[in-house]
């Protein structure tokens, strides 16, 4: 006789409600942002949490802002919302850049920006893009302490955070970019607009107007090993050279080490060292580097 398991849905209509049901949780219970994670794990694993909290009617973890240095995403946010924001194109052009490739418009209509960290799947397609930008991320416990913590510092594995189950992210608060700065997100899938990302790389940069010296750059790249990741060879490479062609080449030639150092030995290592040289230059591409 199978066990009958039944499972409670807890719907709080602002962060109360949402610390409340936080109380509540055990390491069984799951949140529900879009569910296109969630709900396809639970539908497979033939698996049932004994508490979800949905987190969908709580207007504190939805929408843009900007304000005090920084840009601020809510979690429930889908990617067709951080897709066709002005603001982000502006200030997180990479995110957009990110959002916009996701899955197709089906997914990118619910599927959220929380549930795609919360999920970390090493594919997932906005942690580059949040980790080239210092994201991070404001999350709520069910005593209603609000801390933070940078993404990389959430994402801990291919499927595992270092989040509690009495714990949600809120928000991401991503600084505004100085004067000079500018990003990208390069994507190479299996196939183009409905895929799960083999590899991905953000690069954000920030350069000397005079004489194109570039005095900042971060590179995050996914689905190159089991988590995100911030490419510091890469970034040191770059940092104090002139944004012009030797670099371009400079930059691409060093990119198979950072597949070799991610994942040595791995079948996939020769076709992903190949990949993340293209993924390379089609960001520095993107970036328009010569205007
Ligand atoms: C057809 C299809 C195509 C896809 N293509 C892509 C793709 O190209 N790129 C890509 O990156 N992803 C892709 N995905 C995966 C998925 O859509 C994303 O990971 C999505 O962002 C998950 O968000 P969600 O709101 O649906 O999360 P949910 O499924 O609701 O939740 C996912 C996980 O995150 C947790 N969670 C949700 N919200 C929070 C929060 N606020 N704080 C803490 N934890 C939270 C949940 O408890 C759960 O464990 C695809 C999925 C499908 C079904």
């Amino acid at each position: 006789v199978s066990p009958v398991t039944t499972t409670r849905i807890s719907t709080p209509a602002g962060l109360p409600g949402l610390i409340e049901a936080l109380a509540a949780t055990t390491p069984k219970s799951r949140l529900l942002a879009g569910g296109t994670d969630l709900v396809r794990a639970m539908t497979q694993d033939h698996w049932t949490p004994d508490l979800i909290i949905d987190l969908s009617g709580i207007p504190e973890l939805h929408g843009v802002q900007t304000g005090a240095g920084c840009l601020r995403i809510g979690a429930t946010t889908t990617f067709s919302e951080i897709a066709t924001d002005e603001v982000v194109w502006r200030h997180a052009r990479c995110l957009a850049e990110a959002a916009d490739v996701v899955g197709a418009v089906q997914t990118r209509n619910i599927a959220t920006i929380g549930g795609n960290v919360g999920n970390a799947s090493p594919c997932g397609d906005s942690i580059p893009a949040l980790l080239a930008l210092d994201a991070t991320a404001v999350i709520v416990d069910a005593i209603g302490e609000t801390s933070e913590r940078r993404v990389g510092q959430i994402v801990t594995g291919p499927g595992t955070t270092s989040l509690r189950h009495d714990q949600a992210i809120v928000e991401f608060a991503i600084p505004t970019p100085p004067d000079g700065s500018r990003s990208t997100y390069a994507k190479l899938g299996s196939r183009t607009m409905v895929s799960v990302a083999r590899i991905g790389m953000a690069l954000v940069v920030r350069l000397e107007p005079a004489d194109r010296t570039i005095l900042e750059a971060r590179v995050g790249i996914g689905a190159l090993g089991e988590t995100a990741f911030r490419a510091a060879d890469l970034e040191r490479l770059l940092t104090g050279r002139r944004a012009d062609e030797a670099t371009r080449d400079a930059f691409i030639a060093a990119c198979p080490r950072v597949a070799q150092n991610a994942i040595p030995g791995r079948y996939s290592l020769p076709y992903k060292q190949e990949a993340i040289r293209g993924v390379a230059a089609d960001a520095w591409a993107k970036l328009d580097l010569d205007e």
